[in-house]
C-alpha cells in the first residue's frame, strides 16, 4: 500500500479533501480501509470474552464509519463531477465495497456476537439509541443473509454483487442518454415563447462547442420551460419523444436500452427474497419500514387513488377543453399537458411561472430559508470555507442557540454537465460519540436548479425554490441530530417510509407570505428592480397552489402502485400476470391515470428510484410521509407557523431523535396522536368526501 497517510481519503478526522482527491487515490484507500475493517471484524470474531458494547460495537462501528465517509465522498464525487476516469475508477472499486458489505451481512460469528449482547444483562443498561441500533443490527444480519447455509449464503453474495453492477449501469444509461441528446435549432424565431434566461442559455450551450445557434438539452433547467412555453408545437413534441424514451429501445442510441436491465434486476431481487424466505421482494423492502404489509399499502395507495381521481378527471377535462377550445389543439397530446396547463394557469391566475422566478434571485431565496430554520430552531448558519470539488459549490456552517457547532453542509445549487440529475441530501459524516468527544454532522445538499445566466445572478422558479427546501429539510434531519449512537444519529436508521417527513415539512413554508415575502426581490430592469413580489401576485400563486393537484397526485400514485406491484406480484421470467413491466404500468394507468400517453413512452426505463436508488418496493414512501408531514405541519398552522416553542418541540421529538426511536413514536411524541389523512387531503384542496 502506498503511503496511505497521503491519501487525502484516509485523512480523518476532517472535512473530505475535495480539491486533493484525485481518481487514483480511490482503489488504495478502498483497499486499506477494507483491511482495516477486515482486520477489527477477524479481531472482534477472535476475542474469547462475553461480548461487550464496548468489544464488539465500538471497534466495528468506528471501522465501518470511515470506511463509509470514504467511499461516501468518492460516491458524491462519482455523482457531481462525472469524469471518465472517476467513473472508471467508481466501477472498479463498486464490486469490493458491495462484497465487503454483503460479507458483513452475512457474518455468522459477528451475528452471534450481537445476539448474545441482545439477550446480556447489559443490554438493559444501554440507552434506548444504543439499544434500537443493536435491534436493527440483528434485523439487518437476517435480511443480509447471515442465516443461511454456505452454498445459499454465497448465492445471496452473487446476486448482491449483480444488483449493485445493474443498478449503476442502469443509472449511466440515462445519464449518458442525456448527455448525448441535443437539438440545435439554428434560428430563434423557432424558440418563440420561450424565456429569454433559458434561450441565452442554449446559445451559450451552442457556443461552448463553437457552435451557431441554439442547443437544447434534456436537463429540467432547459427541458421544463420549452415543454410549458415554446409556442412551436413540433419542437415540443421532439423534446417530449427525447425525454420519454431515454434510455429504451426506441431512443436514438438503443445500446443505453435499460430494458433488459429492469427484468434482471427484478428477477434478482425476487430471488432474495426466495433465499430470505419471503413470498416477494415487496415484503422484504418492508420488513424495516412502517408500513406492515405489501396490502397494507396497496390499499393505502388505492383509497389515496378513490379519494383523488375524481379531482384529477376534473383537472383533466377542463385542460383538454381549454386546449381545444382556446389553442386550437383539437388532438391534445402528451407534448401539450404543460404547455396547455401553463397557459390554462396564466388565463385563470394571471401569471405565470417565469414572472414569479423574476422575483426569487438566488441570495435573497436563500438567506430567506437560512432566517426561516433560524428562526423556527434558534440555531444560527454562517458561510465557511472548505475543500469543493467545483467553484460553485458552497460550504456553512451551523451553531446552536449557544454558539456551539452542531453540523456543516456543502451546497451544489446548479445544474450543468456530468452531474447527475435530480436533488438529493446525503451524509459526509455522521454524529457520533468518539471518546470524550463528538463527531459533528456534515451533509451533502445537491440540486440541479436553474443556473446563473451570462454574468447574472441565478433566479429560481418556485418549483425549484420547493426542491431547495425538500432537501434542506434532509440536511436539518441529518444535521440537527442529538444522538451520539452511530446508525440511528440523523436520517440512519428512520424508517424509510417516514424519511421524507422533515423534507416534505419544509415544502409548506415556500407557501407562506410571511416566509416567501422576504425572500423576493425583482432582478429585471426598470422602476421595479428590488422590489418584493406584490401580495396580489402571490395570492395568485396561492390560489392556483391546489391547480391540477388532483392529476399530480394520481400521478405519484401511479409510480407508487406500479412500483409495488412489480415487486409483490409481477413475475420477470414467467412474464406473469402481465407480459412485461411496460404492460403492468399500462394497467396500473388504465386503474389510476387520467392523461393517456404516446405508445412509445417508457418512462420507466428512466425510473431510477426504484431500480438503483433505495426505493424499490418503497416509492408509496413518499405520499406516506406525506400525510405525517402534512399532519405535522398542522400543528403549526394552529399555532402560527413561525412558532418558536412548536419549533422547538418538532426539533426535539422529531429531527433530533434520527433513527433512535420508531417513527411513529416520535411522530405521537410530537403530535400527541397518531397521524391522520385530513391534512395532507386538505393541503390538496381535496375536502374528505369518501
Ligand atoms: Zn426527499
Amino acid at each position: 500500500m502506498a503511503l496511505p497517510a497521503a491519501n487525502p481519503l484516509l485523512d480523518f478526522p476532517g472535512l473530505p479533501h475535495f480539491d486533493a482527491v484525485t481518481p487514483a487515490h480511490i482503489a488504495p484507500a478502498v483497499d486499506a480501509l477494507l483491511d482495516g475493517a477486515r482486520a477489527t471484524i477477524d479481531m472482534i470474531e477472535r476475542d474469547a470474552g462475553p461480548p461487550t458494547w464496548d468489544s464488539v460495537v465500538a471497534p466495528l462501528m468506528d471501522r465501518l464509519d470511515r470506511l463509509h465517509r470514504a467511499w461516501n465522498a468518492v460516491r458524491n464525487l462519482n455523482a457531481v463531477v462525472n469524469t471518465p476516469a472517476l467513473r472508471d475508477a467508481y466501477h472498479a472499486n463498486l464490486p469490493k465495497i458491495t462484497a465487503f458489505y454483503t460479507d458483513l451481512g452475512q457474518n455468522d460469528a459477528l451475528y452471534r456476537k450481537f445476539l448474545a449482547l441482545q439477550a446480556a444483562p447489559e443490554f438493559a443498561t444501554l440507552s434506548q439509541a444504543a439499544q434500537r441500533m443493536i435491534d436493527n443490527e440483528i434485523r439487518d444480519f437476517r435480511l443480509g443473509g447471515a442465516e443461511l447455509d454456505a452454498a445459499k449464503r454465497a448465492r445471496f453474495k452473487a446476486v448482491k454483487e449483480e444488483l449493485a453492477e445493474l443498478g449503476a449501469e442502469f443509472d449511466e444509461h440515462v445519464l449518458d442518454t442525456e448527455n448525448a441528446w441535443a437539438h440545435f435549432v439554428d434560428d430563434a424565431s423557432a424558440l418563440a415563447g420561450i424565456p429569454a434566461d433559458v434561450v441565452s442559455q442554449a446559445r451559450a450551450a451552442a457556443a461552448a462547442e463553437r457552435k451557431p445557434g441554439y442547443k437544447l438539452t434534456l436537463r429540467m433547467p432547459c427541458y421544463l420551460p420549452v415543454m410549458q412555453y415554446a409556442e412551436n408545437r413540433a419542437l415540443r413534441e421532439t423534446m417530449h419523444r427525447g425525454f420519454a424514451t431515454i434510455a429504451s429501445e426506441v431512443a436514438d442510441n438503443p445500446a443505453w436500452d435499460n430494458g433488459p436491465l429492469i427484468d434482471r434486476i427484478v428477477e434478482l431481487r425476487g430471488e432474495v427474497a426466495s433465499l430470505l424466505g419471503y413470498r416477494n421482494f415487496a415484503e422484504v423492502s418492508l420488513v424495516p419500514k412502517m408500513a406492515q404489509t405489501p396490502a397494507e399499502v396497496l390499499a393505502f395507495l388505492r383509497d389515496l387513488a378513490r379519494r383523488a381521481r375524481p379531482f384529477a378527471e376534473r383537472d383533466y377535462a377542463e385542460l383538454a377543453a381549454f386546449a381545444r377550445d382556446e389553442l386550437g389543439l383539437s388532438d391534445f397530446a402528451a407534448w401539450d399537458l404543460s404547455y396547455a396547463a401553463e397557459k390554462l394557469k396564466a388565463r385563470r391566475y394571471a401569471y405565470s411561472e417565469q414572472e414569479i422566478k423574476q422575483y426569487l434571485p438566488e441570495d435573497k431565496v436563500v438567506a430567506g430559508l437560512f432566517r426561516l430554520v433560524e428562526t423556527i430552531y434558534g440555531i444560527t448558519i454562517r458561510e465557511a470555507q472548505a475543500a469543493v470539488w467545483h467553484p460553485s459549490v458552497r460550504f456553512f456552517q451551523v451553531r446552536d442557540g449557544a454558539g456551539a457547532l452542531t453540523g456543516e453542509f456543502f451546497f451544489d445549487l446548479y445544474a450543468r454537465e456530468c452531474k447527475q440529475g435530480g436533488a438529493w441530501m446525503d451524509d459526509a459524516i455522521n454524529r457520533r460519540r468518539i471518546d470524550d468527544a463528538v463527531q459533528h454532522p456534515v451533509a451533502y445538499m445537491i440540486c440541479n436548479l436553474s443556473p446563473p445566466a451570462e454574468g447574472k445572478p441565478a433566479t429560481f422558479t418556485h418549483d425549484e425554490v420547493i426542491t431547495l427546501f425538500h432537501e434542506f429539510g434532509h440536511g436539518l434531519h441529518q444535521l440537527l441530530t442529538r444522538v451520539e449512537v452511530p446508525g440511528v444519529s440523523g436520517i440512519q436508521g428512520v424508517e424509510w417510509d417516514a424519511v421524507e417527513l422533515p423534507s416534505q415539512f419544509m415544502e409548506n413554508y415556500c407557501w407562506e407570505w410571511d416566509v416567501l415575502k422576504d425572500m423576493t426581490a425583482y432582478v429585471g430592469d426598470g422602476p421595479l428592480h428590488g422590489t418584493p413580489l406584490p401580495r396580489t401576485l402571490f395570492d395568485r400563486m396561492l390560489a392556483a397552489k391546489n391547480f391540477q393537484s388532483g392529476m399530480a397526485l394520481v400521478r405519484q400514485i401511479e409510480f407508487a402502485l406500479f412500483d409495488m406491484l412489480l415487486y409483490a406480484d409481477y413475475d420477470p421470467v414467467a412474464h406473469t400476470p402481465w407480459a412485461s413491466p411496460q404492460a403492468l404500468l399500462d394497467a396500473v394507468r388504465a386503474e389510476v391515470s387520467v392523461v393517456p400517453r404516446p405508445a412509445y413512452d417508457r418512462f420507466i426505463h428512466s425510473f431510477s428510484h426504484i431500480f438503483d436508488g433505495g426505493y424499490a418496493a418503497g416509492y408509496y414512501s413518499y405520499k406516506w410521509a406525506e400525510v405525517l408531514s402534512a399532519d405535522a405541519y398542522s400543528l403549526f398552522e394552529a399555532a402560527g407557523v413561525l412558532s418558536p416553542s412548536v419549533g422547538a418541540r418538532f426539533l426535539e421529538e422529531i429531527l433530533a431523535r434520527g433513527g433512535s426511536r420508531s417513527a411513529m413514536e416520535s411522530f405521537v411524541a410530537f403530535r400527541g396522536r397518531p397521524p391522520q389523512l385530513d391534512a395532507l387531503l386538505r393541503h390538496n384542496g381535496m375536502t374528505l368526501a369518501s
